[in-house]
């Protein structure tokens, strides 16, 4: 429990390191806690640090402990891989959801967001190292899924996430990196509105915001090793 602490300590202190060594705006990176395979006794503590944007990749593991959380006013971003059985489910329980890649999915969460609820905020997955075995989307797809998003009233169209490679070495993350930079900059230059490029994670968040990045998602690094996940299925 110090661990956590400690780990979160130093997180604050690297992103604004890096901040300062690349360029970037003072709080201009935002740090979401990746609580997968974490209880909400870990969370709460994580809370307890002033930790607010937290993000699950399995529906039904965070409504388990959601209900032990649901007092404390945190902001639940989602970012697995979604299955349409599961949207409304999603898009009543979240405030974000970055993991959108298929116009059916978003189509699914516009018309489940409650109405009484703001917006749901969305982000595009780009695939951007083209792994087939991956989820999100390509880069030549980015401009038509991000139309249709911006056309539904229950839906704010956020930005992009991605996921890279754990394998690759640092010159070809901030290779990918850089990609996405372009790609997010190249969504404004159409007209979109956004503010969000989420990318880096606990392995790789100095290259992310090196390049740009707006928001990292980072679990093991603050959490310590994740324990193996249950099934991998939602
Ligand atoms: C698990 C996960 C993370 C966090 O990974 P760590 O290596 O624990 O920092 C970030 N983003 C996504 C989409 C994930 O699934």
């Amino acid at each position: 429990m110090i661990t956590i602490a400690k780990n979160y300590l130093s997180i604050q202190e690297k992103v604004s390191a890096f901040e300062a060594k690349y360029a970037r705006d003072p709080g201009s990176v935002k740090l979401i806690a990746v609580s997968k395979g974490r209880s909400s006794e870990e969370i709460e503590l994580a809370f307890n640090l002033g930790q607010r944007d937290f993000a699950e990749n399995y529906l039904q593991e965070f409504l388990d402990k959601r209900e032990a959380l649901k007092n404390f006013p945190m902001e639940w971003h989602f970012i697995g891989r979604i299955q349409s059985n599961k949207t409304r489910e999603i898009a009543e329980n979240f405030a974000w959801v970055e993991s959108v890649d298929r116009e059916k999915i978003a189509s699914r969460l516009n018309e489940q967001r409650p109405k009484i609820l703001p917006k749901l905020n969305v982000c595009i997955e780009v695939n951007i190292s083209r792994d087939p075995n991956k989820t999100g989307v390509f880069e030549e797809e980015v401009l038509r899924l991000a139309s249709v998003i911006s056309g539904f009233e229950n839906l704010k169209f956020r930005g992009l996430m991605t996921i890279l490679h754990e394998s690759k070495n640092a010159e070809m993350q901030r290779a990918d990196f850089q990609k996405m930079k372009k790609i997010f900059e190249q969504v404004k230059n159409k007209g979109f509105e956004v503010d969000t490029l989420s990318m880096g994670m606990s392995g790789d968040f100095e290259e992310a915001i090196a390049a740009g990045s707006t928001q990292i998602r980072i679990g093991q690094a603050i959490f310590g090793k994740r324990p193996a996940l249950h099934s991998p299925v939602l």
